[in-house]
């Protein structure tokens, strides 16, 4: 009888595949916590040529809580034109401005319950903010993360919430740093959201949906 695969024993040889491939080993850069979790407000549902542009646009002109916290709403909404839901997005990131000026002096707050408390803020933006912002080991899961994890075959989860539970569990504690970056990066460039890209993935050999495509064989 055959046995199923266990596709999740392969953690290491593909984490450690795709950072050769992306980056090399290494550990996460830390960048402004300010700009971070704004930066990651913006990116919601929105493309990162875009997100790039418009975060610095509204960084040159409020670069750092305290400006952002007196901003117009109605030029907020102008700053962030490009990306999805300006009008939403701008009394919300205004809104954080002036809580982290009222209540954390300014800072981003680096612990994941204060993160959730503010608007806009879910778990992905606040896993995101303590990996990127503070080195502090949070799997920030978006939908690249979701969707790769699950094509690999390390479980079958619906949600990204159901990912991030899942992987809580099975990811060894050096990767909660880099995973994030580095399934962005393939999913961009090879795992793509409509069709995976397999013939020419590094990571084929140990993947479920890979193994299980058309192409040429696997090594
Ligand atoms: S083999 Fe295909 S499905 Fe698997 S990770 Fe690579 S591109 Fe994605």
């Amino acid at each position: 009888m055959e046995t199923q695969q266990d596709w999740k024993q392969y953690i290491p040889e593909v984490l450690d595949t795709l950072a050769a491939t992306y980056f090399g080993k290494g550990s996460v850069e830390l960048s402004d916590p300010y700009q971070v979790l704004i930066a990651t407000v913006i990116s919601q549902r929105t493309r990162e040529e875009q997100t790039t542009k418009v975060s610095n646009r509204l960084f040159a002109k409020y670069p750092d809580a305290t400006t952002l916290a007196d901003a117009p709403v109605e030029d907020l909404e102008k700053l962030l034109y490009g990306s999805s839901y300006p009008e939403v997005k701008a009394p919300r990131i205004r809104e954080i401005g002036r809580l982290l000026r009222d209540n954390f002096g300014g800072k981003v707050p680096n612990t994941i319950d204060e993160l959730l408390a503010l608007p806009g803020v879910g778990r992905k933006t606040a896993n995101c903010v303590l990996v990127y912002a503070f080195g502090i080991p949070a799997l920030c899961i978006d939908v690249h993360v979701h969707r790769i994890t699950n094509r690999l075959g390390w479980y079958q989860t619906k949600t990204p919430e159901q990912t991030e539970k899942a992987l809580e569990k099975i990811l060894p504690a050096p990767y909660w740093f880099t995973i994030n970056r580095l399934m962005v990066q393939h999913g961009r460039a090879i795992c793509l959201p409509g069709v995976p890209q397999c013939q020419r993935c590094p990571v084929r050999q140990w993947c479920e949906t890979g193994q299980n495509r058309p192409g040429p064989p696997a090594k």
